[in-house]
């Protein structure tokens, strides 16, 4: 059978998941891959998770095991509505949605949202599995501009008044990939340009909790809660495994998401809910973020500290107050998957930043840097590795692309 003859157009939208394939071949042993975006396992509570295991089975027996409501097990959006009241967000349980990680709602609001030729604006670069949920429905990406600070307000509003725009989607903290921060001014303007143009702001924030500097600033959800649907997860925080992700949108996105949902999955895992439900109810979220915190803010000065030392000067970066990622900005004409290619040969990995542009072929020259999996030691190993790949890389470029750093485009020309 042909399966390819079987395929919806949309499904011919979707291709390979550029970053599996780059995970697959940066995996390999001796590698040290920056590449992933995974939490440290060291940071997921065993112990927690015993205890807590055994407290579901005696408060909920075989109701953790039944199929549930498609919102939610109803102590955990009990529990989250007092997680969100500490972000400041006003939040009843019955305006919650669980979902089956944050991906989850990602997928659910193209499903209801956005018609073919639909317009999305979105930060650039942004996170690759926004872009992965959303293409099937064919939008057109309207890329806002950003600079070290997140998106740019009168970039936005110069966006929403040339053409109507269905959604913004923004990562607010700690951005995937930049780790870049939204400061408060741009959030105001957020807001205010949101409401005078009437257009619905999807607020994706997995990171916010993960702060290793400064002070926490109040979500755009607080400032124009009729035009955000606010999204976040457990998976930095506690488990990623547990697929524990959830949002607060305005009534009808919510009623909409829920029936969307029920057609995926009728609901997420109740066991898993009911895990989420404890771990947040039994305070250990207040007890066990501190060591997490404690695990990746020295990764990531030791990673910092080492880039300052063995980074070309050609090169800029960013200095996050928090999140798991570091963005590089190598000189302009670089070509990153190239030397990626030539930094696998030896021995450390990144994630090229192209991937995370809306528009093929833009950020060729940046580069994404995980911090959270690799020890203090190994992530100055990889950083001296890439420095050297670098320096090497300076001299190719300036004369033109040698062998070593040929580029995919001059590998097809070539055959
Ligand atoms: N949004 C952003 C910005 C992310 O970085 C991630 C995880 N990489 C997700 C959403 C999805 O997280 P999950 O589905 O595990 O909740």
């Amino acid at each position: 059978m042909q399966a390819e003859n079987l395929l919806a157009d949309r499904t011919r939208n979707m291709g390979a998941s550029a970053i599996r394939e780059i995970l697959k071949v940066v995996s390999r042993p001796g590698t040290i891959s920056l590449a992933g975006g995974i939490p440290a396992p060291q940071s997921f509570p065993m112990a927690i998770i015993r205890e807590i295991t055994e407290a579901v089975l005696q408060k909920y027996g075989s109701e953790a095991f039944q199929y549930g409501l498609t919102e939610g097990f109803p102590p955990l959006r009990e529990a989250l509505a007092a997680y969100l009241e500490t972000k400041g967000i006003a939040a009843t349980p019955e305006q919650i949605l669980i979902s089956t990680g944050s991906q989850g709602v990602l997928d659910g609001l193209g499903k209801i949202l956005i018609s073919a030729g639909d317009r999305v604006a979105l930060e650039a670069p942004t996170y690759l599995g926004a872009l992965q949920a959303f293409t099937p429905y064919e939008p057109r990406y309207v890329q806002i501009e950003t600079d070290d600070q997140g998106m740019l307000p009168e970039a936005l509003d110069a966006a929403l008044a040339r053409h109507p725009v269905k959604l913004i989607y923004l990562v607010p903290n700690f951005q995937n990939p930049t780790g870049r921060t939204l400061p408060m001014e741009r959030r105001l303007a957020v807001a205010e340009i949101i409401q005078r143009h009437d257009t619905l702001l999807v607020e994706d924030d997995p990171y916010g909790d993960l702060r290793y500097e400064g002070t926490p600033i109040a979500p755009i959800k607080t400032l124009a809660p009729e035009h955000v649907v606010y999204i976040s997860t457990l998976s930095k925080v506690f488990a990623p495994g547990l697929r524990m992700g959830f949002c607060l949108a305005p009534e009808p996105v919510q009623r909409w998401l829920v029936l969307a949902k029920q057609g995926v999955d009728l609901h997420t895992s109740t066991f898993d809910q009911a895990l989420a439900a404890e771990y947040l109810f039994g305070g250990h979220l207040g007890c066990h973020l501190p060591k997490i915190i404690e695990l990746y803010r020295p990764r990531q000065q030791a990673m910092l500290t080492a880039m300052d030392r063995f980074f070309p000067s050609s090169f800029s970066w960013s200095r996050p107050d928090g999140g798991m990622f570091v963005w590089v900005q190598g000189p302009v004409g670089w070509d990153m998957e190239a030397v990626n290619r030539t930094a696998v040969e030896r021995g450390a990995a990144f994630v090229p930043g192209t991937f995370f542009f809306a528009h093929p072929g833009e950020g060729k020259e940046t580069l994404r840097l995980n911090y959270t999996m690799a020890d203090e030691a190994t992530l100055s190993r990889a950083i001296k590795i890439l420095g050297g790949v670098f320096e090497e890389g300076a001299k190719v470029f300036q004369k033109g692309t040698s062998s070593a750093f040929r580029s995919s485009s001059m590998v097809s020309a070539r055959c």
